[in-house]
């Protein structure tokens, strides 16, 4: 796991001063350990997910060249395409809306999926994880803001749900993932937050081992910090406006 040093930047690395997502990155890091601070937290307790989707390559290798090891990526196919051209020590998280003819992409190349929401795409991904490979580590996606968002499980059928995944033989239930709807609101976005958070305590107090959990991005990372994120999902404040 990387470990943000005080320049921001994971321990032993030096940033090309000539890559703006060597700097986007550093500021990216300053942004965490600040909002750590803030509350009291180890900032060495939250890992940044640089989320390169729809970005190329090159790009990739820009922030992995930064020190970045750990990217997440929303379609499975450009992911796949990608990851060849790309240093065999990135860790790959997929994080997108996932259909069960995708899965078994999925299952043989990634070591995470945040957003599996649903026990029959849970149960595909196990299957589907080669035996030569560690298990596949996955967060369940919930849906804290009711209606104006899509994805996600319903809170109330959480428990059930972590339960099932946990029991699956070939994955590692490791948290909770949401996706907030967008507000500039702070007091709201915390409290989408804290609901995440307040799940998760509810199932470790249920005896699920939950150490995860997966909020936050480029606009609201700071509140899912200080409600206690363990990753942050960064594209834009990295990589720039998506094309
Ligand atoms: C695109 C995406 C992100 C990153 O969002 P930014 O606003 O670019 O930081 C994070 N999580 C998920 C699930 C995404 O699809």
């Amino acid at each position: 796991m990387p470990m943000p040093s005080r320049s921001g930047l994971p321990a032993g690395t030096t940033v090309d001063p000539n890559s703006y997502i060597g700097t986007n990155l550093k500021a990216v890091y300053a942004r965490i350990i600040a909002a750590a601070e803030k509350c009291g937290r180890d900032p060495a307790s939250i890992r940044l997910i640089a989320v390169s989707k729809t970005f190329a390559a090159d790009r990739i290798g820009a922030a992995h060249a930064a020190g970045q090891r750990a990217f997440g990526e929303s379609y499975a196919q450009e992911a796949i395409e990608k990851m060849p051209q790309l240093p065999g020590d990135i860790e790959w998280h997929f994080i997108g809306p996932l259909q069960s003819n995708k899965t078994r992409g999925v299952a043989t190349h990634f070591t995470w999926v945040h957003s599996v929401d649903r026990l029959k795409i849970a149960q595909r991904l196990s299957e589907q994880r080669p035996e030569d490979m560690l298990p596949l580590q996955i967060c369940l996606q919930v849906n804290v803001s009711g209606e104006s968002s899509k994805s996600g499980a319903d809170p109330e059928q959480v428990a059930a749900l972590a339960r099932a995944m946990a029991a699956l033989p070939r994955l590692r239930l490791r948290g909770l993932m949401t996706i907030p709807e967008p507000t500039d609101d702070q007091i709201l976005q915390r409290q989408r937050f804290a609901s995440l958070r307040n799940l998760r305590d509810n199932l470790a107090a249920g005896g699920l081992d939950l150490d995860t959990l997966s909020m936050g991005m480029s606009d609201d990372l700071e509140a899912a910090v200080l409600e206690g994120a363990t990753m942050v999902r960064v594209g834009r404040a990295i990589f720039g406006q998506r094309p």
